[in-house]
């Protein structure tokens, strides 16, 4: 295998992959997900990546594809052996137009980078992942990433006017274009954003940008319940308002992160409403002051953060701040009709309490997208699995009040099956469908976002 697909790449870029490399694990490596990568390849080229798919798929061998690896699902590791091709020297910006308000870099570009040049000319990429400066635009588009910005200016997908893409059994093609709308066929770009490396390999994304707004201003509002935070978020948009963030953190969160925080977490918060509005000046200013007007009967405290980059850099730091205070945790990512927040919520903490461990959560209130949390002790196997319990517990809840199994993670290998309790029969046979229809031979990453599962447990892989 190493001798011919060295042929295909050049032997430097075909590397061994034995235990305990970076290749065969992703952010879910805390969660027991571990990958057994029988070669790794480093494509330097499209023409490249679709050469190995070739090979691939003619011998019968899985290929995975790979981004940054900060995946949260276990998307990126081949728990089924294979090949992965790791997009990382794809990193090209092959055209930027700032006139035109576009660019069409390569998918092992960071997000940060695209997020650097678009603001260097005076414009804006939206979607912001937590983890931009390691992931990668490819990744973004096959996990249709979003971010807290996601709340006005959508997920990753709405940023993707066209596709290069490497379809099985080896084939590179284009979707989509440098054109604003497109009704000729079936949306065939948009089957593949969120595709998760199972429908095909992307390799360069054509990404519409926006004029960067004049101003943005931030603000905190701090409530004495999660009830009471459910349903200020429930009113700012009763009242036709339009932040460009609503994150929220809960009263256990803020408990573990108060610390870092850039200003002062009033005794008594038990919620926090993260929000954010841009624009003109002025109506930055004028949105500031409705929200205020809004929110400041039943607010604790507010607090306007002088330096919006703290706040960002603290509001980034949560995850990790929170992994710490135990050493470890399972954070699932769900998302619930907004007027179901808070019954979500509560959910989350009876039955996590029920199983023995402390729960929180956080994540971006105004999409109803929720990182449900429970702290661990990674050393202790039992906790482990109370906390892998309480996630199938909390998706059955999620699933009762209307919500989704997952909201931008992805699904991966975490949530495989999952689908199949969320959606009817026959749209899950239509999503198996579609996944022949691209890859007849089941080769595209393999066991990754499977609608039906027999068996879900055990989720450490084997
Ligand atoms: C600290 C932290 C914070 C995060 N915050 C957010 C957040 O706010 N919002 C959010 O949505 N996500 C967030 N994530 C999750 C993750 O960063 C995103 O899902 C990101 O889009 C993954 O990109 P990646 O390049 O790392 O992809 P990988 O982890 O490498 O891959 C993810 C999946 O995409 C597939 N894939 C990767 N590249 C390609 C390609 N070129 N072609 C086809 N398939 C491909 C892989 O096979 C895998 O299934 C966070 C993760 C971390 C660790």
């Amino acid at each position: 295998m190493h001798s011919e697909l060295s042929r295909l790449v050049g032997a430097e870029h075909v590397l061994e992959a034995p235990a305990g490399s970076p290749y065969n694990h992703d952010a879910a490596r805390r969660r027991g997900v571990e990958g057994r990568a029988e070669a790794v390849v480093l494509p330097g080229s499209a023409g490249e990546v679709a050469e190995v798919m070739r090979w691939c798929y003619s011998h019968d061998v899985p290929i995975v594809p790979r981004g940054g690896g900060t995946g949260m699902m276990g998307g990126a590791v081949a728990v089924q052996g294979g090949v992965v091709c790791s997009l990382e020297r794809l990193r090209a910006v092959r055209e930027l137009e700032p006139a035109l308000w576009r660019i069409f870099p390569e998918a092992g570009v960071s997000t940060r980078h695209v997020q650097r040049l678009a603001r260097e000319n005076g414009l804006m990429f939206a979607p912001d992942p937590g983890a931009a400066e390691q992931s990668q635009i490819g990744g973004n588009v096959a996990t249709n990433a979003g971010g807290p910005h996601a709340l006005k200016y959508g997920v990753t997908g709405a940023w993707v006017s066209g596709l290069e893409v490497v379809v099985a059994p080896g084939e590179l093609i284009e979707l989509g274009g440098w054109i604003g709308k497109d009704v000729a066929g079936y949306d065939l770009k948009r089957l593949m954003i969120g595709s998760e490396g199972t429908l095909g390999v992307i390799t360069a994304v054509r990404l519409r940008l926006l004029p960067a707004p004049e101003a943005a201003i931030a603000l905190v509002v701090f409530l004495r319940t999660r009830a009471e935070g459910c349903a200020a978020i429930a009113e700012v948009f009763a009242a036709g308002m339009q932040p460009s963030v609503l994150d929220f953190l809960d009263g256990d969160t803020l408990e573990i992160v108060a610390g870092g925080y850039p200003g002062e977490v009033p005794a008594g918060a038990g919620f926090a409403l993260i929000c954010e509005v841009d624009g003109t000046r002025a109506e930055a200013e004028t949105q500031r002051e409705g929200l205020v007007d809004l929110l400041s009967p039943e607010a604790l405290a507010m607090h306007e953060p002088s330096e919006t980059d703290a706040l960002w850099r603290w509001r980034d730091g949560v995850n990790g701040v929170v992994t710490a205070e135990r050493g470890g945790k399972v954070s699932e990512d769900v998302v619930l009709p907004i007027e179901r927040l808070a019954e979500g919520l509560e959910g989350l903490e009876e039955i996590a309490t029920r199983h023995g461990l402390r729960s929180c959560a956080w994540g971006h209130g105004g999409d109803g997208n929720v990182h449900a949390t429970v702290l661990v002790d990674p050393a202790r196997e039992e906790e482990l699995d109370e906390a892998e319990a309480v996630g199938e517990e909390l998706f059955a809840l999620v699933i009762a009040l209307g919500g989704s199994v997952a909201g931008e993670h992805g699904v991966g290998w975490l949530k495989r099956g999952l689908l199949s309790s969320q959606w009817p029969a026959r749209a899950v046979e239509l999503h198996e469908q579609v996944k022949r229809v691209f890859d007849p031979k089941g080769l595209l990453n393999p066991g990754k976002k499977l609608a039906r599962y027999p068996a879900r447990s055990p989720v450490r892989t084997p």
